[in-house]
């Protein structure tokens, strides 16, 4: 289109200033080289050369920035996963200024609208402008393109138009993992702007620097033909490795899913993992999340609600509802941590040195203060003389507030403030909250004091909350905690490594070690559901608090576990809690330990933490039954016995030709393996017997006795544990060998 070039400049005749001018112009042109590059160049040499007359006004004229969008960078877990990218898709541009006839304009408005699924009057509009951009629709994906490419051979061979529609690249945001740590990475706009979460947070980083499409005008503001425009070429946005572990998560959100069902909660869940000793967030969980690729979608009881509403409330319910939903409940709310926080008063008075093994506390069921009603402890009757460890393990309000006294109101905010609360923990992620407490300058009083001291009365985050635990259990370092650890460019050079921070030590090596002992002894103790896990040594507290709110007349609790493992070597603290469960048990033993408990357990062996068992836990320790088909059967014997189980062995072969359990079966040590020699003997049956009600030893023995093995699940070291189910059903007939599933729960009163 050079010809064009010439109609839309105007020649000037050579003058006698010519040379100043064109030494003028050519130093307008060098200032504005540094920002157009080439295209510039390709005017300046056409401006020059060919002896054209340009203006410095002209020249601003004469160039409009269109911007081409740069591929915003990769979001990846801590071993590289994709949890965020940018799929290439393209953007439909009309050049409408090349339009001959009106036949054209309506035709090819008629077959774009057809394409594009757009309202064929807009597009027609869109073919009136006298320009040479013009966007028609955004983001389409390859199989539109194909259309429009036909369109374009069509339109070529019809009116001989070649430049009238344009496919530029275009960029869609892709969340392969759908609602995966949705509240930690966020999502983005139409423009490809972060709005939420990492891709909030560290917007600037990963969206790159957009290219763009620079257009010569002429003297009437249409712009020129394309050819005279020029791509400076868009630069990828950098891309971003979370802490985040897409194994741990999706552990952590399988339980929390399964911990809001089975107890109705009724206001979300939260659950962090984190890496004590540097504060890296290995999973941070908000049920229920939404799905990243859909992040405007309300849950369908939600959007009907809105739906019943007047029309004119329906709007700001929707946003209401949006932000809610998008709101990353483990750094936004607030709550009362309630016993939980007993960890943080004991590890004060352990430090202040207030307190040790020879200190006692009493508890008749109640204690007052002040004139203020009477505080009561969760066992009415009073637990009476205890030790430090048995208050810990008891979960007594009254010898906490006792506790909270020794320490005193002055050291007590000054502890309150080492560990993290009343400020913010600094997480790299937007919208975390203040936590809010009795007062800024910190003037308590003796009854803010007592209630403090079991957790009640301090509204703080779920963050702030796993980042004092985690200074309990790592030797007394505060660390900030974070969720991105390193940037690289689209190169995949290291831009920025992010080193973890440790903001000061709030209680000694020794402090700790002593919390992490007495926890662990409280993890143990506490009863099937107190966070133990058979071969694994867990630290940890349970806390029940009470909400200042009520759903449907009764009072609302959250339910919650914070701990860490391993007891000995704490490598991952973990809290878990539940807003308002309204199911049997709203208690943190009965709601957030056996989920505590069931990521734990998957958790630890995916860190590779080796399980180790006592001799007790052994007893019960299931283990893979192994594979003995085709061996003889003394071969078959002596295997098994080796592996710890027995044998019998049914029919009068020689060689093994099946056997129960299966090869992968979980039995417990000591288990029967059923051998059989030939396939007649495998008709044969036993009867499962009922193995509720019962200790482990008595359920190994009668279930031996009926010839069927049993998995003992969900005991706890301590003896005190009953057979509450058994996962076949008694009097069935099944083969010999057939391993029944019991599942134990402790058989007295949880604390707290
Ligand atoms: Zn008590």
């Amino acid at each position: 289109m050079a010809k064009n070039y010439v109609k839309y400049h105007k020649k000037t005749d050579v003058g006698p200033n010519q040379r100043l001018r064109r030494r003028s112009v050519f130093l307008i042109l060098l200032i504005l080289v540094a920002g157009f590059g080439a295209v510039i160049a390709r005017l300046a040499y056409l401006q020059l050369v060919q002896g054209s007359y340009l203006q410095e006004k002209a020249v601003e004229q004469q160039l409009t920035d269109t911007t081409v969008s740069a591929k915003r960078g990769t979001i990846y877990d801590t071993n590289g996963k994709v949890l965020a990218q940018s799929a290439s898709v393209w953007k439909v541009v009309l050049a409408p200024a090349y339009f001959e006839t009106e036949e054209q304009r309506v035709q090819v408005a008629k077959d774009l609208a057809e394409i594009l699924e757009l309202d064929e009057n807009d597009v027609y509009e869109k073919t009136k402008q006298n320009s040479y951009y013009v966007v028609v629709k955004r983001k389409i994906e390859s199989d539109t393109r194909e259309e429009i490419i036909k369109l374009q051979e069509k339109i070529e061979e019809e009116y001989n138009l070649s430049n009238v529609i344009q496919l530029l690249d275009d960029y869609r945001r892709y969340y392969p993992y759908n609602d995966l740590a949705s509240s930690v990475i966020g999502f983005t706009g139409s423009d490809d702007q972060g709005l939420e979460g990492v891709e909030y947070q560290y917007d600037s980083y990963l969206t790159g620097t957009p290219g763009r499409i620079v257009t010569a005008q002429n003297a009437n503001g249409t712009d020129m033909p394309f050819q005279y425009e020029q791509n400076v070429k868009a630069e990828d946005g950098n891309s971003i490795y979370l802490t985040i572990d897409e194994t741990i998560q999706s552990i952590c959100e399988k339980y929390m899913k399964k911990g809001i069902e089975d107890n109705a909660v009724a206001n979300r869940g939260v659950c962090i993992a984190m890496d004590v000793d540097t504060g890296a967030i290995l999973a941070m969980v908000t049920v229920g999340g939404y799905d990243l690729n859909n992040p405007y979608k309300l849950p369908e009881n939600t959007q009907k609600e809105i739906d019943a509403l007047p029309k004119d409330k329906q709007g700001s319910a929707t946003s209401a509802a949006l932000s809610q939903m998008w709101r990353n409940k483990a750094i936004s709310d607030t709550y009362y941590p309630g016993s939980v926080f007993k960890i943080i008063t004991a590890s004060m008075a352990l430090n202040e040195g207030v307190v040790d093994d020879n200190s006692t506390f009493y508890c008749n069921g109640s204690m007052t203060i002040a004139d203020a009603k009477p505080i009561h402890c969760h066992l009415l009757s009073g637990h009476g003389t205890q030790n430090f460890t048995q208050a810990i393990c008891n979960s007594c309000n009254p010898a906490f507030i006792q506790i909270g006294q020794k320490v005193g109101t002055e050291k007590y905010w000054q502890y309150y403030q080492s560990f993290g609360f009343s400020e913010r923990t600094g997480i790299d992620l937007p919208g975390e909250s203040e936590d809010i407490f009795f007062s800024q300058d910190g003037s308590m009083t003796s009854v803010d004091l007592a209630v403090a001291s079991f957790g009640q009365g301090i509204s703080i985050t779920p963050i702030q909350m796993i980042t004092a635990c985690a200074s309990v259990a790592n030797g007394g370092y505060l660390v900030q905690p974070y969720v991105v650890r390193q940037i690289v460019n689209s190169e995949g050079n290291v831009i920025e490594n992010v080193d973890n921070k440790i903001k000061r030590q709030v209680i000694s090596k020794e402090v700790s070690d002593k919390m992490n002992e007495i926890l662990e002894y409280n993890s143990t103790t506490g009863g099937a559901n107190n966070g133990y896990i058979a071969g694994y040594r867990v630290a940890g507290k349970t806390g029940t608090s009470e909400k200042l709110t009520s759903t449907n007349g009764s009072e609302d609790y959250i339910a919650s576990f914070c701990g860490y493992a391993p007891a000995d070597d704490p490598k991952i603290a973990m809290l878990v809690f539940f807003d308002t469960p309204t199911g049997a048990s709203y208690y943190g033993s009965q709601v957030s330990s056996p989920v505590f408990i069931n990521i734990m357990s998957e958790v630890l062996p995916y860190l590779q933490v080796q399980a180790e068992y006592s001799d007790e836990e052994m007893q019960y320790v299931d283990t893979t039954a192994g594979a003995y088909v085709g061996m003889s059967v003394e071969e078959a014997k002596s295997k098994a016995t080796e592996a710890g189980f027995t044998t019998t062995v049914k029919g009068d072969g020689d060689k093994v030709v099946s056997q129960i359990p299966a090869v992968s079966a979980k039995i417990p040590n000591g288990g029967n393996i059923v051998l059989y020699t030939d396939s007649s003997s495998e008709k044969e049956k036993v009867t499962v017997p009922d193995l509720v009600g019962y200790s482990i030893s008595e359920v190994n023995s009668i279930a031996s006795n009926s010839g069927v093995n049993a998995s003992i699940s969900n005991a706890g070291a301590s003896s005190a544990v009953v057979s509450v189910s058994q996962d076949i059903e008694p009097g069935k007939e099944v083969s010999p060998g057939t391993v029944v599933t019991v599942k134990f729960a402790a058989s007295e009163t949880l604390n707290d």
